[in-house]
């Protein structure tokens, strides 16, 4: 652990934390103040200190029209609630500049299209005002994935404009019904077979790549699962994210046993790809449920490693700090019932620090919680 390590506030509790790396942004960060050193045996005390997650590894800093949330605000959310680590994302796709709407689903028929805009909205906040106390990982949201032959061009648009500083993509669009009613189609398989190129950026660069991709709906409930063989099948080296667990407010009624039965089954076909279990609708609808709740936490425990935890909060000028604490909640709650090892894998931060090569490390959990 040795001369820099640290101590971290995590949330309300006295958190310790031995973080190699300290806290910083993805840009270059000027060192903070020296903290006071801890024991090696310093330990993260479930039963006293949040049981949320301090990583919000999916998080939009843009709505998909008018004005967002300032950027300070939601540093400041995080910051209030312990999160520590976070994904900054724009949105995959907006709606027209002259739209009244903040929300797709408010203008249906309004067609929502891949851009640029957010992903340089964002990169300029952070210049302007690197967060204190919160890692930030800026994505790229613009690509247009039944578009790869403009991907590239993006990503070189803003290495000449940002250099280095975006080191995830995501999240981005395979197949998203909600949009169907704003002009997005599935993106066909023959445009998958063209992501050779900006995939292998990726790869060279380590640049995971988050995909929204519903798995179908409740009528037919893996409809659209080929898509995501395609792409898995394709492109097995690159460090793949798969949103929401392919769930979707679509498909609310899939029985948890045939979810998980084919979760395990993508996860140990495919070791590059990992799980996003954001967005709240997956506790309301599987997690909280009696009957589902062992078999999730039994699964999570299981592919501890290949899990990531985040709210999917959407910062839109009509959400505040009340929602985003309640969807950091909501999206956390499955964790008080995993085990230590999962809860440090996941809540903590480890599955975070590696997929993206930082070198912090999560604190181990204090034993004897009984
Ligand atoms: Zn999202």
């Amino acid at each position: 652990m040795g001369a820099r390590s640290q101590v971290v506030r995590w949330g309300s509790g006295l958190v310790v934390a031995v973080l190699a790396g300290g806290l910083a942004a993805c840009a270059p960060m000027t060192p903070g103040p020296e903290l006071p050193q801890i024991p090696a045996e310093a330990c993260y005390d479930r039963s006293t200190q949040p049981q949320t997650a301090v990583v919000d590894s999916h998080l939009h800093f843009r709505p998909f029209g008018g004005a967002p949330v300032p950027f300070d605000e939601v540093m400041g959310y995080l910051r209030d609630t312990g999160v520590r680590y976070v994904n900054v994302y724009g949105i995959g796709q907006m709606l027209p500049v002259d739209s009244e709407c903040t929300y797709y689903l408010d203008c249906v028929g309004t067609p929502v299209v891949p851009t640029l805009k957010n992903d340089f909205a964002n990169a300029t906040d952070l210049l302007a005002s690197p967060p204190e106390g919160v890692h930030a990982t800026l994505a790229m949201t613009f690509p247009d994935l039944s578009r790869p032959e403009s991907v590239v061009a993006g990503i070189e648009l803003l290495d000449r404009e940002f250099p280095g500083m975006f080191r995830w993509m995501g999240e981005v669009n395979l197949v998203k019904q909600a949009l169907f009613g704003n002009g997005h189609e599935p993106v066909p398989g023959a445009a998958i077979r063209e992501w050779a190129p900006f995939m292998s950026l990726l790869r060279e660069r380590g640049i995971p790549i988050a995909i929204h991709s519903d798995l179908g709906h409740d009528e037919d409930p893996t409809l659209y699962l080929p898509l995501m063989q395609e792409v898995l099948d394709r492109y097995p080296d690159n460090r793949i994210v798969w949103m929401h667990m392919g769930l979707s407010l679509e498909l609310t009624t899939l029985p948890a046993a045939e979810h998980i039965r084919l979760m395990r089954s993508m996860l140990d076909r495919y070791p590059n790809l990992m799980l996003d279990i954001t967005w709240r609708i997956i506790d309301d609808n599987y997690f909280s449920r009696a009957d589902y709740q062992p078999l999730y936490v039994a699964f999570l425990n299981e592919y501890s490693e290949r899990i990531l935890p985040g709210t999917d909060f959407l910062a839109s000028s009509n959400k505040d700090f009340d929602v985003y604490r309640t969807e950091l909640e909501v999206t956390s709650r499955i964790l008080r019932f995993v085990d230590d090892e999962a809860f440090r894998n996941i809540a903590l931060g480890q599955n975070h620090f590696r997929l993206l090569g930082l070198a912090d490390e999560a604190p181990a959990v204090c034993g004897d919680r009984e």
